[in-house]
């Protein structure tokens, strides 16, 4: 694929992700991820608590509760009840990831990491660097 061609496709799902992030109920922070694999989507997740957990993500005081899940975890986890699987994958997030997803990313066998919006904490990106995961950043227009 043309480095144009990437371009827009990387542009498309990210916009998508960023739609997808809307279906989170948490108040404080919206995410979305899509995870790519031969042109083809086949995982996607926002934050959000676990299957059969009530819908909200903050406690009484506003505090996010400690078992809400990231998108990216949750569009990873979501392929591990599926027969599909992130092996040379994209995911596209809509905001940088932690060192935990950064982590479970690694791990997911997935090569390439597309994200929206920058963090203060940079060690998520800085551990999947160093395991020689492409990130590509693409900031808001
Ligand atoms: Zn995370």
């Amino acid at each position: 694929m043309s480095t144009d061609k990437q371009l827009k496709f990387d542009q498309r799902y990210l916009e998508m992700a960023r739609i997808w992030a809307k279906n989170s109920y948490c108040q404080r922070r919206q995410v979305g991820a899509l995870v790519v694999k031969n042109n083809m989507i086949i995982s996607d997740g926002y934050n959000g608590t676990p299957s059969g957990f009530e819908n909200v993500c903050e406690d009484d005081n506003g505090i996010t509760k400690p078992y809400v899940l990231h998108a990216e975890a949750n569009a990873i986890t979501k392929l591990a009840r599926s027969s599909n699987n992130s092996d040379g994958a994209t995911i596209y997030i809509t905001a940088s990831p932690c060192i935990e997803c950064a982590k479970l990313i690694i791990q997911a066998g997935i090569k390439r990491v597309v994200y929206g919006e920058k963090y203060r904490l940079t060690d998520g990106i800085e551990l999947l660097e160093r395991a020689g995961i492409e990130v590509v950043y693409l900031g808001d227009e």
